[in-house]
This record gives C-alpha cells, structure tokens and sequence, in this order.
C-alpha cells in the first residue's frame, strides 16, 4: 500500500481505479524507412481524428450549444484541405515521421493565417493548430487510450480548463493533482461537481498506475494506492458514514432559509458555466450568486463571440426559471490567464491589470460581453456584478456604459429585462468606500477569497503561506461587518459570494451583521441552509 498526501479541496470518500491523464511527449523528427507504412499512419489518423471530432461536436452541442460545437465542425474541415494535407504528405514522403510533419506543415499554415489582415482568416490559425494538435496526439499515442470505461480517479499533474471540458464528467470520482491551488479550476470543478478530490500531492505520476485501486479521503487529504484490507474497509466505512450524513441533509430540500429567530437569508451558487447548471439545481440553490463568466473564455483559442456568449448566458437564465442570476463580468488577468488576451508578463499579477481594469481599457470585449448579457436578460432573471471595484469613479464609468449598450440595443430593436448592477467588495478599498459606493448600485457582493488577500498581503495561491492565510482574521470581520451595515444603510441588499461564505462557524456571524445572501459551492447548499434553520441568532 502507498500512503500519500495531497490539500483536499472537497470533502468525501472516493474509492476507484486510477485514470493517469499524462502530458503530450516532446516532438522530434524520429525519421521514418517505410514511407508506405507511415503515410498509412498518417490516413488512419485522420480518420480517427474525424470520428473524435464528430463525438465531439455532439458531446458539445448537447452540453454547451451548437454555436460552440460549429467550431470544431471548422477543425473536421482542415481534414479535407488540399493544401494542409498535401504539405504533410509530401513531407512524409520525404522521409520525415508523420507526427512531425503535422507539426510543422500545421505550423507554418498557422503564422501565414495569423499574418493576414482579415480577421476570419487570422481566426483560422487556431483552427488549424487545435486539429494539428489532435492529431500529432493521435499519432505519438501521448493521449491515446485515455478514456474512462468505467468510473475512475484522474490522477494528473495539472488539468487545464480544455482537458476539463473534454472529460466525462459522470464517470470521475475524484481528481488528484500534483499542482494547482484551493482555488484552482479542478478544486472549483470538483466543488461543483460533488467531488473528493485533492490537489500538491506528493503522488508520482506514472503510467504504471493506471487501474490500480485508490481510495481518496477527501477529509483528511490522505490518499491509499493498492490498500491493505484493513484501510479498505475504514475507508468504505468513512464514506457510508458521509453518504449517510448527506441522505440525512435532504430533509431541508425545499425549505426556506430562515434561522429560529426569523432571519431569512437566501442561499445561492457559484457556477463556473452553463452546464453547471444541473449542480445549481441538484443542490437545491435559490438562485445564483456568482457566474464566474471568465470560464466561458478560458480553454479556448480565440474570443467567444457575442452569439456564443448570448446562448450561454441564455441557456443559464431560461433554466434559471425566473430564480436570480448574478453573472459576474469577466475578470481574467492574475490566476486566470488566457493566451490569445496576449496579456503581458507582471511581477504582481494579483495587483496588476485583471478584472475590470481589462474591461475598462478594452471596451471591445466588454461591450460584446455586456450586450450578450443584456440581450440574454429577456430571457430570465438577470443581474450583473463588476469585480476588483476600487472607486467610485469606476462604477459610474461602468453604469454609463451599460446604459449605453442597452440603448444600442433599443435601438436595433432588441428588447433586454430589469437587470440590477451590483459590485464585488473585493479590494480593500471598496470596502472603507462601501458607504459611497452603496449609493451608486443595486448590491454588493463580498469576494472574500481576493478581500482576504489584499486586506492581510498574501497571496491566495501560495500553499507556503497557508498557515498565515486566515480569513478569520479580525480585519476581515470588521469589514464584513461594515460592509453589509453600509450597504443596509443606503437601502441595498449584500451578499458574500467568496470562499468564506460556506463555511459553516461563520453562519451566525453573517446573520448577525445582516448578509441577505450567501453564495457557496452547489453541493454545500443544504449543509448552510441547516446551519440556518438551526441557528439561535
Ligand atoms: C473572491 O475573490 O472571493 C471571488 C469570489 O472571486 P474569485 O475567487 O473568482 O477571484
Ligand atoms: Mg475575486
């Protein structure tokens, strides 16, 4: 048996066999003496590529909309291009392995796309690497037989939000990572979906473990490979036990969130994307608090149009029912990095340009995302959030621009609901400016996890500084507790929608200073709503 130790980022037991989702192998022109032989790799590629694709594109129209699955119905397209497959063939021909002639006629095609001024055109380099890219995979075997017959572990030394999107979510029973961080997207992942899993384990990701048996406790952080009987059967209890205690969670299933004494809160999500939304209502939520609207950016190559972004917003809102939506704008920049942004390197990327400070100075994506949102409020029960607020000055710069786009869209006829603006408290400053900035939206909303950062200077991402990291901090409860006095002051509801907000020795304190709302993880819904209907305050 291998004992091992991992940060756990979701509570539960998972026992199953291991998946080990490897990283590509490098490329080198191993050079080929059958030509024949290799040319025949390189057809029954691409016909394994068209069949991947095409399970692809259902698996994404059914899960995000059929405007993002046409992009990869553009990827299918380049496995009929003349020009693309003559230049492998010929290269191949020459002597050189099919895989690194993919490469680099893939490559070459790219930089001429990416140099034309159309953009269409300059669009098509993405296209054109995304299907060189599977299909070197296919041909080096680096991802090859990774699928998931039965349910299983991932072990990994990272996921990015792409290979998260491309995995099948109802047959994963806990993640583990060699890197990532509390905040992550696997740890947000696993969160939503219900998920032991743990991530800076010590674990040696080796193909060798694959379908060996792991237990995963996603209690105390320990993880068993090959366990010995005795192990076995302690953990099967442990998770009996916790399945136990979450049957017995049911009953607040429908209940109203109102504490003994008749204080009422009401308990919503945090959602990272549209097809999160079976979580939201899995977990019973009362709306949702918090759309963390970036993922629709990340794991991709290019900007989302506005289309895209309408139907995503839509398909959230529609299945919503009228329940409130708050969907927070984009904040990339920091932890969140996404290549085609081409943001620049920072020596502080929490303190430097991310969030609204992007929106701000490129009104061209903020005016796509905003007219999707407000085109998609027909449809539900809308609000909008702004992150990393710092000024007043800001937030009138914003309405101003909201109020612009929704004329736009009068105008061209398109009909929007009554969506309320509010604000993330999220830096320091907006809290001690709460009382001004009240006056200027519909609500607030606390992010504790960045409010915790910059109030006590450290950084969320730093597992070394976990032991100082503490959001119980006193200055972090005096302003919470200015926040929301604020903001009732000026006749506007507050929420907390960080980390903080689920965690269950805090819930009287949060009704005692008046939050309205608490956003938190699907899954950790009917857990608060007991705390709620227990508690004496
Ligand atoms: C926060 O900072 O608390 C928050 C909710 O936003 P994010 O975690 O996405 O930065
Ligand atoms: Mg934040």
């Amino acid at each position: 048996m291998v004992v091992g130790r991992g940060r756990p980022v979701y509570e539960g037991v998972a026992i199953g066999r291991i998946y080990v989702r490897t990283k590509e192998k490098e490329l080198v022109d191993r050079k080929c003496s059958d030509i024949e032989k290799e040319l025949k790799r390189f057809e029954e590629a691409k016909e394994t590529a068209r069949a991947e694709l095409s399970a692809l594109y259902d698996k994404t129209a059914a899960e995000i909309g059929e405007e993002q699955a046409a992009i990869i119905e553009v990827q299918s397209l380049f496995l009929e291009d003349l020009d693309y497959l003559e230049g492998i063939e010929a290269m191949i021909k020459s002597g050189s392995d099919a895989a690194f002639s993919v490469h680099e006629i893939g490559d070459a095609q790219a930089s001429a796309f990416a140099a034309l001024d159309d953009e269409y055109m300059k669009a098509r380099a993405t296209d054109v690497r995304d299907i060189s890219d599977r299909l070197i995979r296919i041909l080096t075997g680096a991802d090859q037989g990774f699928r998931m017959d039965e349910p299983g572990i991932i072990v990994a030394e990272d996921l990015t939000p792409s290979e998260t999107v491309a995995l099948d979510k109802d047959k994963i029973l806990a993640f583990v990572t060699r890197q990532g961080s509390s905040n992550s997207h696997t740890a947000i992942l696993a969160r939503v979906m219900n998920i032991p899993s743990l991530v800076l384990t010590d674990i040696d990701i080796d193909p060798s473990l694959n379908g060996k048996l792991m237990i995963v406790d996603g209690f105390s952080g320990n993880y068993y490979i090959e366990p010995d009987e005795k192990t076995l059967s302690e953990m099967k209890a442990k998770q009996k036990s916790a399945g136990e205690y979450k049957a017995g969670l049911e009953q607040y299933r429908g209940k109203e969130s109102v504490s003994r004494k008749g204080r009422k809160v009401k308990l919503f999500a945090n959602i990272g994307s549209p097809s999160d939304i079976k979580y939201v209502i899995d977990g019973d939520a009362e709306g949702i608090g918090l759309l963390r609207s970036e993922f629709l950016y990340l794991g991709r190559d290019d900007f989302p149009k506005e289309d895209e972004l309408f139907e995503a917003y839509r398909t959230v809102l529609e299945a919503m029912n009228g329940k409130k939506t708050v969907i927070r704008t984009l904040d990339i920049g920091a932890d969140k990095k996404v290549a085609y942004f081409n943001l620049d390197a920072e020596e502080n990327p929490a303190l430097g340009y991310r969030g609204i400070r992007i929106c701000l100075t490129q009104k061209d994506i903020f005016r796509t995302q905003l007219r999707a949102i407000y085109r998609a409020s027909a449809y539900g029960n809308a609000a909008i959030m702004f992150p990393m607020i710092i000024s007043v000055g800001e937030v009138r710069e914003i309405k101003a621009f909201c109020k612009e786009i929704q004329d736009e869209l009068h105008a061209e006829g398109i009909k929007t609901g009554d969506v309320e603006l509010g604000i993330m408290i999220e830096t320091p400053a907006a809290a001690i400016i709460s009382d001004q900035l009240a006056h200027e939206v519909d609500f607030f909303s606390v992010g504790t996890n960045d409010l915790t950062q910059y109030t006590l200077a450290i950084d969320r991402q730093n597992e070394k500084l976990d032991a100082f990291y503490d959001a119980h901090h006193p200055a972090i409860m005096r302003l919470l507790e200015m926040i929301a006095s604020n903001a009732h002051q000026a006749g506007i509801w507050a929420g907390i929608c960080g980390e903080l907000a689920g965690d269950l020795s805090l819930t009287d304190e949060f009704l005692k200073m008046g939050y309205d709302e608490l956003s938190v993880a699907p899954s950790r819904i009917l857990e608060l709503r007991k705390n709620v209907i227990n508690s004496e305050v």
